[in-house]
């Protein structure tokens, strides 16, 4: 109930514009996101690899409605590579790119053509690219994206959702060789047609989904904070063999850090996925969404201030 009410929240100009200018949001939003430029970004990167880190850099936007602003999250991404290049960031840094910020809602061949000089720019800095999930409309589209980048990249990263039902299906597909493969639980409202509703039955489809990922031949991905879904990748890791060059787990910028510090100091690869850059309104309100406890997160960092 409270997740349907945040999540219609987010997707509404008005209350953006209330939390947008409530006292005290800015710094709260310092926790979950890097900065609003590209040197912010670039800042808590080696940050983050000094500390045996690896990274995953999101420009926050999404739903974008002109060609225009596609063309100019297109130009802030190879920025963004050019300076991780620079930095001698890569390849500890990838980034993550939402194809509806390339304009996949109006234009798909669009979207296709910008992230095709994404994936172009990041082979010559030394890194890769992963495409994120995001909601089931978009799926088809985002899986044909990305069967056509890999022709040329072989190594840009898929994202399926747990939440969904096709997604073991999905799974299967992609669990071949070479195949980089981020597993989420799934951040959006679907309906029930198309996803599990109940908590259990996707942290079930989740380890099912895991299961196939560590068994196959790719390279999975697990993005979870959940402990119990953490414990069951270490333990498939043991059973399945994988050495921590053949999988990692990946966690969300300001989300449970001693956790992430936790499982670099066993030896995992561990990926924080960062955001950064000023439209960070729809990306915050799923993380409060996805459980009344991130909520009660955001109010102990508000009052904490
Ligand atoms: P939850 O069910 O939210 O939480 C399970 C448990 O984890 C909680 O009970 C608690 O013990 C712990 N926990 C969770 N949050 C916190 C917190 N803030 N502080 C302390 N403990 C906490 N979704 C998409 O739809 N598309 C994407 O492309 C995508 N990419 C992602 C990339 C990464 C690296 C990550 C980590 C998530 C991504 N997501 C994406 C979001 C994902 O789908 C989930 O919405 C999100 O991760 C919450 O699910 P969870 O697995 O962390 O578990």
């Amino acid at each position: 109930m409270l997740r349907s009410v945040i999540l219609a929240a987010s997707r509404s100009s008005r209350i953006e514009r209330l939390v947008e200018t409530a006292p005290l949001t800015r710094d709260v939003v310092r926790r979950f996101v890097a900065g609003s430029t590209v040197d912010d970004a670039l800042l808590v990167t080696s940050e983050l690899v000094t500390n045996g880190l690896a990274v995953s850099l999101d420009y926050l936007g999404e739903d974008t409605e002109t060609p225009e602003q596609a063309a100019a999250t297109r130009d802030e991404y190879l920025r963004l590579l050019s300076a991780l290049r620079a930095g001698e960031l890569t390849p500890a840094a990838e980034v993550s790119v939402k194809l509806s910020a390339l304009g996949q809602r109006f234009d798909e061949k669009l979207a296709y053509e910008h992230a095709r000089a994404i994936c172009t720019a990041a082979t010559e800095a030394g890194t890769t690219v992963t495409l994120d999930a995001e909601d089931h409309t978009t799926t088809d589209s985002t899986l044909d994206i990305l069967t056509k980048l890999r022709a040329d990249f072989p190594t840009t990263g898929a994202v399926l959702q747990a939440y969904l039902r096709r997604t073991e299906a999905d799974c299967r597909e992609l669990a071949t060789a070479g195949s980089r493969v981020r597993l989420c639980k799934g951040a959006y409202k679907e309906p029930e047609s198309v996803a599990f509703q109940s908590n259990l039955d996707v942290d079930k489809s989740f380890v099912r989904c895991l299961n196939i990922l560590m068994s196959g031949d790719g390279y999975p991905m697990m993005a979870t904070h959940d402990p119990r879904l953490i414990a069951i990748g270490e333990d498939r890791a043991r059973w399945f063999d994988r050495s921590p060059d053949e999988f990692e787990f990946q966690l969300l910028y300001g989300v449970r850090p001693e956790e992430q510090a936790r499982l670099a100091a066993e030896g995992y690869t561990v990926r924080v996925y960062t955001p950064f850059g000023d439209q960070w309104y729809a990306y915050l309100m799923r993380r409060l969404a996805e459980r009344p406890a991130n909520v009660a997160f955001f109010a102990r960092a508000l009052r904490s201030k």
